[in-house]
């Protein structure tokens, strides 16, 4: 069975879904720009926990919506209109352009498609419905400035999953466009909002033209295409408040039940010890992995490397070494045949169900690589097992490539300097050998490479 660690309840819960079913939901990316990795990171968790359910034997369901209207920066501009304004492509434009990308990124990691990406502007039909409905109940109120709004204190368990409660918030910590006084509370958020001068990506309701905010449309969409259970909701660290606490509101508020089941975070990632922005110019894209001559799914290996919990930190250093165990065990995998058995393992399967355990799924793949008792057939239908929850593509073939001169050439050399007995410089030329791809070893009849 497969547990994991839930943030309301803080602590590690089992994942059994209902019937054999699991129903998740996702929290998709703004397509206003590339997805970075730390991005990735949070949509190969998702990944994780739909390959790892499907080997405990549930059939899974993932949804996941794309955000393409409605989310505000710090500076209260829209995030695709002010890149529209960059760009100078109109706003639909920016987002079919962006949604498209984030497929390809998805690709590349080889993170499963979702069933459904259901889009934010298609769905306002859905958001308007839940908004009456909350409305209506009690739950939602116009403002003095004729946005909608949440009436947050009509929610008294606000703040079970991130322990930020109502009373303890300060005022001023929203990042609201809103008219003094407008809200009766200040926790109070925008589920729709009046279009003003805004001119694009704005839709007639019955509180006028306007367009909604950014949390209504994750419980709008979960409810639609999920129905009134969600089993287990992903995100980023980050979303646990206000958009998940926001979000569980809604949709509580909407269903009259506890809505969410697991609410499942994923820790960020930094990168070369920064947090990831713009500004600080350290953002990497799936595409700078890839124009470094690495396989972008060394990116997925070296999450994997990390549980998903835990801070990380993801250098080129880690990038380029997990590039090479990539290749290496392409390499395992091609020596053992072309079988396509896998033989399960219960020290690797213990692993993968047990909180998403990758490092130690990981060095259990390291100690069968070294095991000379272990024949290479029986090998690879271990690491085949493995990979239908790592998913690193271990059983393509590794390319065949000739030894360039200047490798020959530095082979040679090695090799001179090992009989003269000088190791500093046959470690030096190991170095240089392998990073331009070459796996070397030094066995009792001298060195040989692949
Ligand atoms: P966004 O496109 O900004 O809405 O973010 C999409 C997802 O990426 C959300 O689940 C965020 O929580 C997550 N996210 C943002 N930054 C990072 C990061 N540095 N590391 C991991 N996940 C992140
Ligand atoms: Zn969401």
């Amino acid at each position: 069975m497969l547990k994991l660690y839930e943030t309301r309840s803080r602590e590690v819960v089992n994942i059994t879904g209902s019937a054999g079913q699991l129903k998740m939901y996702c929290c998709g990316p703004t397509v206003y720009r590339d997805a970075h990795v730390g991005n990735l990171r949070t949509f190969l968790l998702s990944d994780l926990i739909v390959r790892a359910a499907k080997l405990s034997g549930l059939n899974v369901t993932l949804v996941q919506n794309i955000t393409d209207v409605g989310h505000m920066a710090a500076d209260l501009e829209d995030k695709i209109l002010s890149q529209s304004k960059v760009e100078k492509i109109d706003p639909f434009e920016i987002v079919k352009k962006y949604e498209e990308r984030f497929h390809e990124d998805l690709a590349r990691l080889n993170i499963l498609p979702a069933d459904l990406y259901p889009r934010a502007s298609e769905s306002i039909e859905l958001m308007i419905s839940a908004i009456e409905k909350l409305i209506e109940n009690g739950s939602a109120y116009i403002g003095t400035d004729r946005n909608v709004y949440f009436d947050a204190q009509s929610f008294p368990t606000y703040g079970a999953i991130s322990g930020n409660r109502l009373g303890a918030l300060k005022p001023g910590y929203r990042l609201e466009t809103t008219e003094d006084g407008a809200k009766r509370f200040h926790a109070d958020w925008a589920l729709w909002k009046i279009a003003h001068d805004r001119t694009q990506m704005v839709w007639h309701t019955p509180w006028g033209l306007g367009f909604p905010g950014w949390h209504i449309e994750c419980s709008a969409m979960s409810l639609a295409h999920l129905g009134q259970n969600v089993d287990v909701h992903v995100g980023g660290i980050d979303l646990r408040f206000p958009h998940h606490e926001n979000e569980r509101a809604q949709s509580n508020a909407l269903t009259g039940h506890e809505t969410v089941t697991h609410w499942i975070h994923g820790e960020h990632l930094l990168f070369e010890g920064r947090k990831m922005s713009k500004s600080s110019g350290n953002v990497v894209l799936i595409q700078d992995i890839i124009d470094r001559d690495l396989d972008p799914l060394s990116a997925r290996l070296a999450f994997l490397e990390n549980r998903y919990r835990s801070q990380m930190d993801l250098t080129w250093a880690s990038l380029k070494a997990a590039h090479s165990t990539i290749k290496r065990w392409r390499g395992v995998v091609a020596s053992g045949g072309a079988s396509s058995d896998v033989e399960s393992d219960s020290e690797i399967e213990n692993a993968l169900l047990n909180d998403l355990d990758t490092p130690k799924a990981l060095q259990r793949l390291r100690a069968i690589e070294k095991d000379a008792r272990i024949d290479p057939s029986r090998k690879r239908a271990l690491f085949l097992f493995a990979d239908q929850v790592l998913g690193l593509d271990l059983k393509r073939v590794p390319e065949e490539k000739v030894l360039t001169r200047e490798q020959a050439a530095l082979l040679q050399s090695r090799q001179e300097a090992r009989l003269r007995k000088d190791f500093a410089e046959s470690d030096r030329l190991r170095g240089l050998l392998e990073a331009d791809g070459l796996a070397i070893h030094d066995g009792p009849d001298g060195q040989s490479w692949s």
